[in-house]
């Protein structure tokens, strides 16, 4: 009998936001729950087993429905017509997500789905729809776009770290990009970058009239507000004649890096400019002995990877094309996949290795694999008790590797930190420990740690401001 070829016709497929797209996803998931894990070689014994997940919702939520394994049934039945918008768990599950991408790293050792995609459009297709973003975050977006910035300060206000002794140019090659958080919360980190590019005699200017980046617009599926944020920054920052932009902060980073280019479907390296973490740059100035650490910190550290300086931060890179079910669903052409593994890594660590008396510890889930701190996304605003949660368990990750300080190079996930430290020096950290083990292993399991070794959080341009 002759053999009947099954054609299959080919699948057209954009990677953007629009949630039809990852159709695909929804059908060729294997329900491994990979996803949830971290790089599960190196959780070696009970002891550590609530360090294994590197999902945050999955390991506030324990049910199956929260994080990736669960949304991507959720976004299967949307498409399929299964599932309504209007069901609250849909609305509930997709915003208690991070849009960390630790999912989406994890997936891709074993299969190329674009599972943070899906997470991302998914947002934007409840939004659409009328069901999202959660009221938390209407009350914000309103607030960012009445006064420009997160905190809902005056906008004349936002230069008030720029005090006597720092030197701003009125034209130079390096735009400094001042977060909401360094310029209205933490000004001290503001003047560390300052001071950082002042000793290195390195000339930078800043942005009359900058607004917030739009980070929480963008992670909340409000992308029209933030396609409009992401032209006209980038016109600004063209029409300045910049050739760089630093920040001080992971989510700018992302957002100018990566995000702006996703929503404008460009590529980053058409931005016109090249962008950069202090961090990044910083390294490059001790590297060339512009700047050198002097000050004596003889503290045990451990560095915590923002999800937007880690794995989030390689360049975008728009593609366009089929998948081929016919030749195992290949893509074609040929694409370069993100997969976390080419983040910024090594220049933070660098300079806490250049600073004398610091000894750099890791955490069990660190590079590609850190557990978010809680602090990205819309999950702190509308469901507060979840991102306190998730925080407690990094710092306790830090406090089981023995570090007294850890050190981050994000002033939001530095206001976490700061909150969970007063919390748990409040409350007790047996008791948190004891709350937090119970749900997996037994309260029991927690008797053998008692006590906080972690003293206090760092900002990494701080740090580094204050040992030069
Ligand atoms: S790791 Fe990938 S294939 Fe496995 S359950 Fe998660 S999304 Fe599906
Ligand atoms: S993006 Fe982060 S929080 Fe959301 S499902 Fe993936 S790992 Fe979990």
């Amino acid at each position: 009998m002759k053999a009947m070829k099954h054609e299959l016709k080919p699948v057209n497929f954009k990677l953007d936001l629009d949630l039809r797209n990852y159709l695909w996803e929804t059908r060729t998931c294997m329900g491994c729950v990979m996803c949830k894990y971290g790089d599960w070689t190196y959780v070696p014994s009970a002891e550590e087993y609530d360090f294994s997940w590197v999902c945050p919702e999955w390991e506030w939520g324990v049910m199956e429905h929260y994080g990736t394994a669960g949304q991507i049934k959720i976004v299967g039945g949307l498409l399929l017509g299964d599932l309504s918008v209007d069901h609250p768990t849909v609305r509930e599950v997709a915003y208690r997500c991070h849009l960390c991408g630790g999912c989406d790293v994890s997936c891709k050792r074993n299969l190329d789905l674009e599972i943070l995609m899906m997470h991302e459009a998914l947002m934007v297709h409840l939004v659409n729809a009328g069901a999202g973003p959660m009221p938390q975050h209407k009350v914000l977006a309103e607030r960012i776009e009445r006064t420009g910035n997160y905190f809902g300060n005056e906008a004349k206000d936002r230069m008030a770290w720029a005090k006597e002794g720092v030197r701003v140019a009125k034209k130079a090659d390096l735009l400094y990009f001042v977060g909401c958080y360094a310029a209205y919360k933490y000004p001290a980190i503001a003047t560390s970058v300052a001071q950082i590019l002042n000793t290195a005699k390195v000339p930078f200017m800043i942005m009359e009239g900058q607004i917030c980046c739009g980070y929480k617009l963008f992670t909340t599926g409000l992308v029209a507000d933030v396609t409009a944020v992401a032209s006209n920054t980038i016109r600004k920052i063209n029409d300045l004649g910049v050739k760089r932009v630093v920040t001080e902060c992971a989510d700018c980073y992302r957002m100018l890096k990566v995000e702006y280019p996703k929503v404008l479907n460009m590529a980053t390296q058409d931005l016109g400019f090249e962008v950069l973490h202090i961090a990044e740059y910083a390294d490059m100035l001790i590297k060339e002995g512009a700047i050198k650490p002097k000050k004596e910190f003889p503290e045990k550290v451990t560095y915590h990877d923002p999800c937007g300086l880690g794995r989030l931060s390689e360049p975008w890179i728009p593609w366009e094309g089929i998948r081929d079910p016919d030749d195992w669903g290949k893509l074609k052409p040929r694409r370069e996949f993100r997969r976390g593994t080419n983040g910024c890594y090594e220049p933070p660590r660098n300079i806490l290795r250049s600073i004398p008396g610091i000894e750099l510890v890791e955490m069990r889930r660190h590079h590609s694999n850190a557990f978010c701190s809680g602090s990205c996304g819309g999950v702190r605003e509308a469901f507060p008790e979840q991102q306190a949660f998730e925080t407690d368990v990094r710092v306790r990750e830090a406090n089981h590797v023995g570090a007294e300080t850890i050190v981050t190079p994000n002033p939001r996930t530095l206001e976490v930190f700061e909150e969970s430290l007063a919390r748990m020096n409040a409350d007790g950290i047996s008791k948190n420990i004891g709350e937090v083990r119970e749900r997996f292993v037994g309260a029991e399991k927690s008797l053998g740690v008692r006590s906080l070794n972690v003293k206090r959080a760092r900002d990494l341009a701080s740090l580094l401001a204050a040992a030069i």
